[in-house]
């Protein structure tokens, strides 16, 4: 890939090579077939571009021998180039499609600047970097992710022909979000309107009327670590209106949590004040956080605190979490268990069914230890 660079600026243009090095990205896409698609894998790819976008080094006001600043920009090319190809072959093998394209749009103004930072043309540079960083800013803002409303009336406040005057009637500017209930019976979403002046609003759920709380951040970074079979999160955040925060929590139900830096979430409390879920309003996925040791089917059946819900802890640590089959049915069971606990707990006849499963398993559980 690098023996592009290996040019002679007389014969050979800067912007020439910039445009080969991404018809070469683009050739190379072919290579990766098989992509994971999940969410969190487009996450991650975003998330790397926006590492990319903040690496590029600022292009240099004249020419210098030895300039530090077209080593940094010629060593983050093959970076930027397999980025490309890696977006490309994603782009093509998934129906996210517009966002994407931004994505891919962004990388390669990133090549051009690169390239012609890299080649030491510094009228070019200047423009190009420009450009890239437009281009970036376009492709990390949430901004197209919301619906902004329109004021309904657009009354003066003051009216020359009546030469009446008057308090400002437009309402405050408000966003419409989809959020999930937090509480743990409903985990509805349905879709409200913010003030995006503070981070912290209450709700009441227009679905089963329980209160709960959202805090808008605006994501850093995220560092994990796992703890036993939980992971611990510090997510890094600006809370919307400014500021900036640590939240560190523990997660114990095997999802991702797909947050990159830029992407704007929103910390969905309980009722009761425990946080139930991260909701990632650029991407739309969610992450439901299970405390440590919860088992809420178990628990929808026998009851907080019965002796029953030990052996089915133990089974889930020593059983399924050791197996990539077990942590998937984990994973399900997270994502699908707490739908399914809500109308065991509301429906006496399917309470008895699950208890008499469960009890069932719990029995084979006993004997196996
Ligand atoms: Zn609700």
């Amino acid at each position: 890939m690098l023996d592009a660079l290996a040019w002679t600026p007389k014969n050979r243009g800067t912007l020439e090579i910039g445009e080969e090095l991404i018809l070469r990205a683009r050739a190379e896409a072919g290579r990766y077939e098989s992509l994971v698609l999940s969410p969190a894998a487009v996450d991650a790819l975003r998330a790397e571009s926006a590492e990319l976008f903040e690496a590029l080094p600022e292009p240099p006001a004249y020419r210098r021998a030895n300039d530090t600043v077209r080593d940094r920009a010629i060593e983050l090319l093959p970076r930027a180039t397999d980025l490309l190809s890696r977006l490309i072959a994603t782009a093509k093998a998934s129906r996210d499609d517009e966002r994407l394209a931004t994505l891919i749009g962004a990388v390669e103004a990133h090549v051009r600047a690169l390239v012609a930072i890299g080649g030491g043309n510094i009228s070019a540079g200047d423009n190009l970097a420009r450009e890239a960083w437009e281009a970036a800013r376009a492709a990390t803002s949430s901004g197209s992710f919301f619906q902004f409303e329109s004021p309904a009336s657009a009354a003066k406040v003051f009216d020359r022909n009546t030469g009446v005057s008057r308090y400002d009637p437009r309402p405050e500017p408000s966003l419409t979000v989809q959020l999930f209930c937090a509480n743990q019976d409903c985990r509805r979403p349905a879709p409200y309107s913010v003030a995006p002046r503070y981070s912290t609003h209450r709700f009441t759920c227009t679905l089963c009327q329980k209160p709960f709380t959202g805090h808008f951040v605006e994501v850093r970074g995220v560092d994990s670590r796992s703890v036993g079979k939980a992971m611990h999160y510090t997510l890094r955040v600006e809370p919307v209106g400014g500021g900036a925060s640590v939240l560190e929590f523990d997660d114990a139900s095997q999802g991702e949590l797909a947050l990159a830096p830029r992407d704007l979430a929103v910390l969905l409390y309980s009722g009761t004040g425990s946080l139930s879920a991260v909701e990632n309003l650029t991407t739309g996925h969610v992450l439901w956080v299970v405390p440590k040791g919860a088992c809420f089917l178990a628990t929808a059946a026998f009851g907080e605190g019965a002796r029953e819900l030990d052996a089915f802890r133990a089974f889930r640590d020593e059983v399924l979490l050791p197996q990539a089959a077990g942590r998937a049915f984990v994973r399900a069971y997270y994502r699908h268990g707490p739908w399914l606990a809500a109308r065991v707990r509301r429906n006496p006849r399917a309470q008895r069914a699950v208890r008499f499963l469960l009890q069932q398993m719990h029995r084979g559980l006993v004997a196996r230890r």
